[in-house]
């Protein structure tokens, strides 16, 4: 495996890879959610690109950037063992030059949700993401369901401005007692941890509703609430897949997304139902 640092070490690695390449972008500090990205993309590409990079033009002013959990090291080894071509691990001046233009994720998709809380979050991000597939030209690039908004906004990014990347879904991997993986768990005390789960004892409460007939989307919403108690919930919510609100669930085409503070730390989980 190569791990380069520089926008050229990237591209002349880039340059010596033939037939398809698959691109994973994370933040590091690697964890089994990850490794199901890597692995799907080792399985169905020539070669695979990682890149490790703690993009600070996604995180706001008070945000986590600095205490984000950075763990290079172990981070090197799961690529290595996961069979990983390049890791590229920029730093930030490596990425952003001083003038540049920016790119601004579609309000009514982008400033809901996740972008409510965290306002020019995904504009960081597909910045970022756009640099990235330049600088690697994958055949396909791996995002998780976990990020189901940030998937949305990446979709509707190749789309519209045609750019010859398939995107690939991965499933959310979850620890045995269904908490979603996540590289900010590791700031959950014992406690919190298990109020944690709450959230994934949210989509559940809201399934069964679903697996019993009830469609009535306030109804399931009550009963989210409840599941949740507690915790300060930031939203707990029905849409379809393309992030619209919608007057009753229709199975096959929603999404229930649920997010809420355990702590200090924000926490999101979902469900594609
Ligand atoms: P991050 O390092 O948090 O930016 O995540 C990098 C990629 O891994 C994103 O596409 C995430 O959606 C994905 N990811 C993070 N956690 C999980 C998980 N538990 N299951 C599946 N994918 C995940």
């Amino acid at each position: 495996m190569k791990i380069v640092h520089t926008l050229s070490e990237l591209i002349a690695a880039r340059a010596e890879l033939q037939g398809s390449v698959g691109l994973v972008p994370t933040m590091g500090a690697l964890h089994n959610g990850h490794l199901s990205l890597l692995q799907q993309s080792t399985a169905q590409n020539d070669h695979t690109i990682v890149s490790i990079f703690v993009n600070p033009t996604q995180f706001l002013p008070g945000e986590d950037l600095d205490k984000y959990p950075r763990k290079p090291e172990a981070d090197i080894k799961i690529c290595e063992l996961a069979g990983v071509d390049v890791l590229f691990m920029p730093r930030p001046e490596e990425m952003y030059a001083t003038i540049e233009p920016t790119i601004h994720a579609p309000s009514s998709k982008a400033y809901i949700l996740e972008g409510l809380a965290r306002p020019g979050h995904f504009d960081g991000v597909l910045r970022v993401v756009l640099k990235l597939f330049n600088l690697t030209k994958p055949t396909r690039a791996y995002f998780g369901k976990k990020d189901a908004q940030q998937l949305y906004l990446i979709q509707n990014m190749i789309t519209c401005l045609f750019l010859d990347i398939t995107i690939v879904p991965c499933e959310i991997i979850r620890e045995d007692d269904g908490l979603a993986l996540s590289s900010r768990n590791a700031y959950l005390n014992p406690e919190e941890r298990r109020e944690a789960l709450k959230l994934c004892e949210s989509l559940k409460c809201a399934t069964y509703l679903v697996m019993k007939g009830e469609r009535d989307i306030s109804v399931i919403q009550a009963a989210m609430l409840q599941a949740l108690k507690p915790l300060h919930v930031e939203y707990a919510v029905i849409l379809n897949r393309d992030f619209d609100t919608i007057p009753s669930l229709h199975v096959g085409h929603s999404i229930i997304l649920v997010c809420a503070k355990v702590g200090t730390t924000r926490l999101i989980d979902n469900l594609w139902i």
